[in-house]
């Protein structure tokens, strides 16, 4: 074997795209050249603009799956996007380390069963130890996956929200709410989680609804001082009867009085059939109607008198026990008549407030009705619906009791129930800057509808927002209570609180509890000692604070409102929503931090379940990475489907597109490089400019290089509007169809010859080539920053050593007017049609597209004629076909010997008929294509010449018909000569068995 020219693009791109391999070697060039602070330092120091950007940060409570992987290769997406368009972005990590979730984790690692035996077995000081050292474990999990996946985010800058620097100016938020008298203690009716044993915040009740199973029961309350007048009543939570306080009607709506048996039954009006027909009530008649406000005062008998003491005591104050109006009331429901327990249930608690009822929550932390529950005491609420359902029973009030399944908000955590309690708690009373935060909401682009709706509704709810936890691990509320007079002090500096604090505290004090339980404080006012609210602050409050906790002020200024933010759809209710509020508050305005949010949709499993593990299904990033490419994985969740929509994602769907999509990439990159470097392409020198200058540019290059300018604008617009799955099929029809499938077959043969005299018009096509290839590689580089990589440092930077050192360093490109010609666009349109039309002609004669053919003919109109004619050297390279022939009008020609196929008005009649020496090239082309796949299977590259190519055993017509053509063939494989055996034995090589036409051929080469 001898070659030309040894070529030095072996050692750096392999025969066939192994991309966990290249991967690997990128990584470490990354991280050796420091590439991503290098980056970033550029771009600080010369930039187009700034774009803050605040992480939201992920919970180290577990480890990274691909739910979350789908956001951060978007977040990554945009970043590098922006810095390669010149923008400077804070590309900080940032981490979630407090609140309940990292707290259950722990709780399960310890066993422990409940807020109680943690307390009580734990302790504090060392739950708190074991929750950082859960945070630290899940962050290099996170890390390393990050790592795979190639995200380029400043670690060294992260935020971490369990830090007093963090603590503290989260602590501003509160003051501000504070001084604008928008944080306070109050009564109210939260959402508590039994298990948890702490409340949850409006938002975190959004978070968790699930299909359960609750009783649902039709019940009657006796109208006082009648023999057999009831109230008709229904509930799914009957506990809540314990504490009922009253009943409320619609004033507006028509009530029934309605004669069943002996007795009267009173429910709305338009209520009666159907719920009738569900008590299987068929003999009644509506003997009154009433309007409700008719009802209003009417006494009636609470019928747990004789086993709930305080009810006894309650039942002699006014109003406790009648019935009164209230526009919530829904009549198209039930019966029209709702029983109130203001105690146990938000619109409740309102209507007693109203009527300054008292609240009755005779409940312990853990849920449990204390003594003041008289007979229920002891028992859990949602236990006590058995012995409710019973005691009506007994009393002969159940009219009938089901189960029902529907949805229902549980823990966001711990999937357990949640129960309405009132408790006191501390609020920021956002309701009362509710129309700052709307207004706020509604200039943030959201970019699709649907999340923006969801956003907007959740916020119009508008209520106030209950941040204080009964918990451990979490920011503490800094308000501290005299015991003496009750003068209530917020403390937001940790300084300030080690001034005045009574007792210096111990040297390893930190701003958590216990240590800031231990402080006290003296009052201002009367000199009486102050102790903390023990209260810690909700997690999302904690991480909505990062806007102004994670900067500094300067850094605020400078970079909030901040540019763009990525999350996935809950966080409508989550965190977006927390940080709108807070920096509502902070600043007093109606401005939002974020100008742009993308909330995209959850990953499923293959089957479009959702992921658990319960179901197994979960697919986390670093066991999916260590087996498949980051870059296949990257592109594959951008390209499927829309970022809004829910993606189902399928393993098994990896390596079919995706992979295919990138390793077309790839292997087009190794035929640039390995023609290019035979004829010593330099390009430095061979610009488009050169080439042209010399007239070696030839249509198909000039209509490659403007259907390049479309794709860069298409691809930058569609990114830019966040739709980058349409992006990447721009990216995919590029490569796969105008690159690969088209423009190559138009130019291949030209690369074949080394004739000196034709020299520029290789160049000219390696230029056209360079310059389209190294565009894609900057587009593909926010989707697949390692193939653009491997791409950028072993083809490009090998060429043009003065090229910056990454990929990420260069600019975007931009589309070049000067280049884009649209007539040239719209005949290669009608060449590439006529085309296929000769494809289809062939297919439909059996004639394969490599045996040359005679005669073409087309007849069309004669703008298609023109495009034919101006092409006619593409066209019939690409056809091949010898000569083609324009007529008008369909001429009569004998079908048996042409094939003839239509479309668009357009007619290609192909002549069938093969001559000798038509068929003594088809022979040979058939017979080059096996020796060209059996050269790349033994690994030559396409520039080594070969010293001999062997066929033996080809039929003897075969042979007579190839002879003539056999100079022709040894230049196509690059061979110095082909040599035809009638056996195999006649030579002594290295025999590959083929077939050709059904039969079979052996062929060696040296
Ligand atoms: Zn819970
Ligand atoms: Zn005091």
């Amino acid at each position: 074997m001898a070659t030309k020219f040894e070529s030095d693009s072996r050692r750096w791109l392999t025969l066939d795209y192994h991309p966990l391999k290249l991967e690997q070697q990128i990584r470490e060039f990354w991280e050796v050249n420091r590439i991503p602070q290098k980056l970033m330092k550029l771009r600080e120091k010369t930039n187009l603009g700034v774009l803050g950007y605040v992480e939201g940060p992920p919970t180290l409570n577990g480890v990274q799956h691909v739910g979350h992987a789908r956001g951060r290769v978007m977040k990554d997406l945009r970043y590098r996007l922006k810095a390669m368009q010149g923008f400077y972005v804070t590309f900080r990590a940032g981490w979630d380390c407090q609140g309940l979730p990292i707290e259950l984790e722990v709780e399960r690692n310890l066993g422990v069963k409940n807020k109680k035996e943690l307390l009580e077995r734990v302790g504090e000081k060392r739950f708190v130890e074991e929750c950082k050292k859960t945070v630290m474990k899940y962050y290099r999990e996170w890390l390393s996956a990050d790592r795979k996946l190639g995200i380029f985010m400043d670690y060294d800058k992260a935020y971490w929200t369990y830090l007093d620097e963090y603590i503290e100016r989260e602590w501003r938020y509160l003051k501000r709410a504070w001084e604008q008298n928008l944080l306070g203690e109050g009564y109210y009716v939260v959402a508590y989680c039994p298990h948890c044993q702490t409340s949850l915040s409006n938002a975190e009740v959004g978070l968790g609804y699930e299909e359960v199973e609750d009783p649902s029961i039709y019940f009657r309350f006796r109208v006082k001082e009648t023999e057999n007048e009831y109230f008709l009543v229904w509930t799914t939570m009957p506990f809540t009867i314990v504490t009922d306080m009253m009943m409320a009607v619609h004033p507006e709506a028509e009530y029934a009085k309605v004669k069943v048996n002996t007795e009267t039954w009173i429910l709305a009006k338009e209520r009666v059939e159907p719920v009738m027909q569900e008590l299987g009530v068929r003999d009644y008649a509506i003997l009154e109607v009433v309007l409700g406000k008719e009802l209003e005062g009417v006494k009636y008998e609470y019928p747990f008198l004789d086993i709930v003491p305080k009810q006894r005591e309650l039942d002699e104050l006014p109003l406790v026990h009648t019935v009164v109006c209230e526009d919530f009331v829904d009549v198209s429901t039930a019966t029209g008549v709702v029983h109130l327990s203001p105690g146990n249930g938000e619109d409740d608690f309102l209507a007693a407030q109203k009527r300054d009822i008292p609240v009755y929550v005779p409940f312990d932390d853990e849920c449990q009705f204390t003594a003041e529950a008289g007979g229920f005491a002891g028992l859990f609420a949602r236990d006590a619906d058995s012995k409710v359902v019973d005691e009506l029973r007994k009393r002969g009030l159940l009219l009938s009791v089901e189960t029902v399944r529907h949805e229902y908000p549980t823990c966001w955590r711990s999937h357990h129930k949640l129960v309405w309690l009132a408790r006191r708690e501390y609020f920021l009373w956002t309701d009362r800057v509710n129309q700052r935060v709307l207004d706020a909401a509604e200039n943030v682009n959201c970019f699709f509808e649907g999340p923006k709706n969801r956003f907007l509704s959740f916020l119009k709810e508008g209520k106030p927002w209950c941040v204080s936890r009964e918990r451990v691990w979490g920011a503490p509320l800094p308000i501290w209570v005299c015991e003496k007079c009750g003068l209530k002090t917020l403390v937001a500096s940790k300084k300030e609180l080690l001034e005045r604090a009574v007792e210096k505290p111990s040297r390893d004090f930190e701003l958590h509890k216990p240590w800031i339980d231990r402080l006290t404080l003296k009052c201002k006012k009367c000199g009486g000692k102050m102790e903390r609210e023990p209260f810690v602050l909700d997690c999302w409050h904690n991480s909505g604070a990062s806007p102004y906790a994670s900067f500094t002020d300067e850094e605020f200024e400078k970079h909030v409102p901040v540019d763009f933010l990525v999350e996935a759809i809950d966080q409508t209710r989550g965190w977006a929503n927390s940080l709108l509020l807070e920096h509502v508050i902070l600043t007093g305005r109606a401005e939002s931090p974020f100008k742009s949010f993308l909330f995209y949709g959850f990953v499923l499993d293959e089957k479009g379940r959702k992921m658990s593990k319960s179901l197994g299904n979960v697919i986390e990033v670093n066991p999916l990475l260590q087996r498949n490419s980051a870059d296949v994985c990257r592109f594959y969740m951008l390209w499927k489907c829309s970022p809004v929509e829910s993606m189902n994602f399928d393993a098994k769907e990896l390596n079919r597109r995706p992979y295919q999509v990138l390793g077309t990439l790839y292997h087009l990159h190794r035929f640039l490089m390995q023609n290019a470097e035979y004829d010593n392409f330099d390009p430095q020198r061979c610009t488009i400019k050169w080439v042209s200058e010399r007239n070696a540019l030839k249509p198909p290059d000039r209509w490659l290089l403007s259907k390049l300018q479309r794709t860069i604008k298409e691809v930058s617009d569609k990114l830019e509007a966040c739709e980058f799955q349409f992006a990447l099929s721009e990216l995919e029809e590029f490569v796969v169809n105008v690159v690969s499938r088209q423009y190559v077959p138009m130019i291949r043969r030209e690369l074949w010859s080394d004739d000196p005299k034709t020299l520029n018009r290789r160049l000219a096509v390696y230029t056209t080539l360079w310059r389209a290839l190294k565009t894609l590689v900057l587009l593909f580089n926010p989707v697949t920053p390692y193939l653009s990589e491997v791409m950028y440092q072993k083809v490009y930077r090998e060429l043009d050593k003065t090229l910056p050192g990454s990929v990420n360093f260069e600019e975007w490109p931009k589309p070049d007017e000067t280049v884009q010609d649209e007539v040239l666009e719209q005949e290669f349109e009608t060449l590439l049609r006529c085309v296929s039309l000769v494809y289809s002609a062939r297919q439909s004669a059996r004639l394969k597209r490599r045996w040359p053919l005679q005669n073409v003919v087309v007849a069309a109109t004669k703008s298609v004629h023109g495009a034919l004619e101006k092409l006619e050297e593409t066209f019939l390279e690409l056809a091949n076909v010898k000569e083609i022939e324009y007529v008008e009008g369909l001429p009569e020609l004998d079908l048996k010997r042409w094939a003839l196929v239509s479309g668009d008005r357009i007619h290609v009649l192909v002549d069938t008929h093969r001559n000798e020496a038509l068929r003594g090239e088809g022979v040979m082309r058939d017979l080059a294509r096996r020796v060209q796949a059996l050269r790349k299977k033994l690994g030559f590259m396409p520039t080594d010449i070969l010293d001999a190519v062997h066929v033996a055993e080809l039929e003897f017509e075969s042979v007579r018909l190839l002879e003539p053509y056999l100079t022709e063939m040894a230049e196509l494989v690059r061979t110095r000569g082909v040599y035809v055996h009638e056996k195999r034995s006649d030579v002594k090589a290295e025999w590959y068995r083929r077939t050709l036409d059904g039969k079979k051929v052996y062929i060696a080469i040296s």
